[in-house]
C-alpha cells in the first residue's frame, strides 16, 4: 500500500472542500476496488501531488491541468495538478460560480491523472464533461456521457488501469 500525500497548502479557500472531498471519495473506491494507494491530505513524506490554481486556465473549462514524474512501473514519485482559478456556470439569469461539486470532480479527474492514469476514457476519466445546473450552487454536477458526478465514478476500464500500477 502506497500512501501519496496531496499538497493543499496555500490554495485557494474554494478549492480546499473540494479537493478534500475528491480525496475521500477516491480513497473509498480505491479502496473497495482493490487498488493499493490511499491519498492523505495530511503528512508530508512519500510521494506528492502539489495542487495549486493557475490563471492561466479558463474558467470555462473542466479541466485542470496535471504533470507527473513516476518511476518504471508507473507508479507515481511527484506531481503538479494546476486548477482553473474559478469555474463558471452559465445559469438563465447569468454566469455564476460553479458549485462545489463540480470542483470536486474537476480536481478527482486531475488527481488520478496523478496517479498514472494518462488515457481518457469514460466516467471520472472522461475527456469530455458537461456543466449541469442545479437549483442552487450546491446542487451543480458534472455529466459524462449518462453518468452525472459527484459522487466520483470509475469506470472498469480506470479501475482495472489503477489496479496494474497500483498493486
Ligand atoms: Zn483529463
Amino acid at each position: 500500500m502506497t500512501t501519496v500525500y496531496v499538497k493543499l497548502t496555500g490554495l485557494a479557500s474554494n478549492w480546499t472542500k473540494p479537493c478534500q472531498h475528491a480525496v475521500n471519495d477516491l480513497n473509498a473506491q480505491f479502496k473497495r476496488n482493490g487498488i493499493k494507494v490511499v491519498l492523505a491530505a495530511s503528512g508530508s513524506q512519500g510521494p506528492t501531488i502539489t495542487v495549486k490554481t493557475d490563471s492561466s486556465i479558463q474558467g470555462d473549462a473542466v479541466h485542470g491541468r496535471t504533470t507527473a514524474e513516476s518511476n518504471d512501473s508507473g507508479k507515481m514519485l511527484r506531481a503538479e495538478v494546476r486548477l482553473p482559478v474559478k469555474v463558471s456556470i452559465n445559469t438563465p439569469r447569468g454566469q455564476r460560480d460553479a458549485g462545489p461539486g463540480i470542483l470536486e470532480v474537476i480536481a478527482g479527474h486531475e488527481f488520478v491523472h496523478a496517479l498514472g492514469h494518462s488515457v481518457h476514457n469514460s466516467q471520472l476519466m472522461a475527456q469530455t464533461m458537461y456543466k449541469e445546473m442545479g437549483d442552487n450552487a450546491a446542487g451543480d454536477t458534472l455529466k459524462a456521457g449518462s453518468v452525472r458526478m459527484p459522487p466520483l465514478t470509475l469506470s472498469p476500464d480506470s479501475i482495472s488501469e489503477l489496479q496494474s500500477i497500483w498493486n
